[in-house]
């Protein structure tokens, strides 16, 4: 007992004092680089976990036995702190708009603008000498009005916040009148009822889940309702027996009322997706046409640009949107209002937006080509391996609530165990590669079904960095699992050492 105290007091003096280390040369280097104040605290971080590492485990860490050692520890310790937490990630998911990875990837006119905006001071809100000191939607709205007819627009946040500033603005202490088959939840805390509570509205439900009439809409209106409101059920669809009540009739009884037709679009997407293969989503545009008053949507859906919130339509309403307080705590910033000006930019040449836009880039991208992807990745990876890996028919979703029935066909590489080549290994599962393809230096992010892991090739931007890095990350999950003497595959893939 005396003994192991006497052994573990030894360690303690083992550690060198906070002031030696701060005179070791590499450290000085290090501390004219980054700051004092940052080298001395990931320092005291070291010397603690040691400490820790005496009291639990009786040992020292290695780093306190040499002072090379000091300095490569302290050196992977300050670039894994300045490693970005949002660095890109490949996503084979088979979710092109994975909410979770961010949704829309932007176009490059976006990338370009935004990279502007951060630079230089920019006439968000500034008269340059025309006489009007615009809003800072003023030029989306002059875009919007081209692109959809709408008289006006209002740029948020993001969609939930664009509802909730529609009710806020319109509705306060109003009745707002909803079809049961349309209370929406989209994920989590976006809940149509709570929305309306947080406007302040107090919602009156009609009609069934399954069926509303225009008269369970005309029966429920009273002198106290502000608004019909009509949400598109972007995730989740209703089939049989239904009965939608359209915009148009909607609309004409709205207008014989005296109140307001509102929509919440979701994805408003604002070009035809049938030449995908999709099913029409319901456009801003039409609606319009409609007769409705208000539409909201998102801008990082269908739309392909930033996170946002549009709502568009008649300029009196907009124009109390524009002047309530809420406008204020949920209007973007530049970069936003910058990415989402370029997009929309886009909209003007409906033939190059499949080139332009990533989202419509991988949509519209031939089956032939994933097919061909497939086979250059099976060849590179496939018989020198300790899994099976094939080539499967899967189906592509769109993601973010659009368009739930909707799949896309596409090609996917699967990986699943080989028993005979994983032999000694038994305890080997797909899972591994997964986790392992998750901490390659891009990670790969795909779907387990059934043991197997699939990665939808459809979601890639670049064949030949997905080739760079599936190959590299095979090849050091191989060698990290003792595998790459007994089948050779470091000889088959011209794959050295590195
Ligand atoms: C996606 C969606 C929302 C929420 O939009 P965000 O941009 O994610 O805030 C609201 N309503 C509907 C119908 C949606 O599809």
């Amino acid at each position: 007992m005396t003994q192991a105290i006497n052994s573990t007091q030894a360690l303690y003096r083992c550690l060198p004092a906070m002031d030696s280390l701060l005179l070791i040369p590499q450290v000085i280097g290090f501390i004219d680089q980054q700051g004092k104040l940052w080298i001395k605290s990931l320092l005291a971080q070291m010397l603690k976990d040691a400490r820790q590492q005496i009291a639990e485990r009786q040992s020292l860490p290695s780093w306190c036995l040499d002072i090379s050692n000091i300095t490569t520890e302290l050196a992977s310790r300050i670039s894994k702190a300045q490693r970005q937490s949002m660095s890109p990630v490949i996503n084979l998911t088979g979710t092109i708009l994975h909410t979770n990875l961010g949704r829309s990837q932007m176009c490059e006119a976006a990338i370009d603008a935004v990279t502007q905006v951060m630079r230089s001071p920019v006439p968000l809100e500034f008269d340059m000498g025309q006489g009007k000191r615009g809003h800072r939607d003023s030029a989306i709205s002059t875009l919007i009005h081209e692109l959809t007819g709408a008289d006006s627009c209002c740029i948020v946040n993001n969609n939930a916040a664009a509802v909730l500033l529609m009710l806020a603005a319109t509705a306060s202490g109003k009745e707002v009148i909803v079809s049961r088959g349309e209370l929406v939840e989209i994920g989590g805390a976006f809940r149509i009822p709570d929305i309306m509570a947080q406007a302040g509205c107090k919602l009156v439900e009609v009609g069934c889940t399954n069926r509303t009439h225009l008269k369970d809409y005309a029966a429920a209106i009273t002198e106290n309702t502000a608004a019909i409101m009509k949400v598109h059920t972007s995730n989740y669809h209703i089939s049989g027996f239904t009965k939608v009540t359209e915009e148009a009739e909607l609309a004409a009884l709205c207008k014989e009322q005296g109140i307001a037709l509102i929509s919440d679009l979701g994805s408003g997407a604002l070009t035809d997706l049938s030449r995908f293969g999709l099913s029409k989503e319901p456009m801003p545009q039409q609606m319009l046409k409609d007769g409705v008053n208000l539409v909201s949507f998102s801008g990082d859906k269908l739309l392909g640009g930033p996170q946002a919130g549009l709502v568009v339509g008649d300029a009196e309403l907009i124009a109390k949107l524009q002047a309530h307080p809420l406008k204020r705590a949920l209007r973007c910033d530049k970069m936003t209002l910058a990415a989402l000006e370029a997009t929309l930019m886009q909209y003007r040449n409906p033939q190059t937006l499949d080139s332009q836009l990533p989202i419509f880039r991988k949509l519209s991208r031939p089956l032939v080509e994933l097919d061909r992807l497939a086979q250059t990745l099976q060849q590179q990876l496939a018989d020198s391996s300790i899994f099976d890996i094939t080539i499967q028919a899967c189906q592509t979703q769109v993601g973010s609530g659009s368009q739930p029935d909707v799949l896309l066909d596409s090609v996917a590489l699967c990986f699943a165990v080989n028993p005979a080549a994983a032999k000694g290994h038994s305890s080997l599962t797909v899972l591994q590669l997964d986790k392992h393809f998750k901490a390659a230096s891009t990670p790969i992010i795909g779907r387990i079904t059934a043991n197997q892991l699939w990665l939808d090739l459809r979601g890639t931007d670049s064949d030949s960095q997905l080739i760079e890095v599936l190959t590299t990350s095979l090849l050091r999950f191989h060698r990290e699992m003792g595998f790459h003497r007994e089948i050779g595959f470091e000889e088959k893939t011209g794959e050295a050492a590195s």
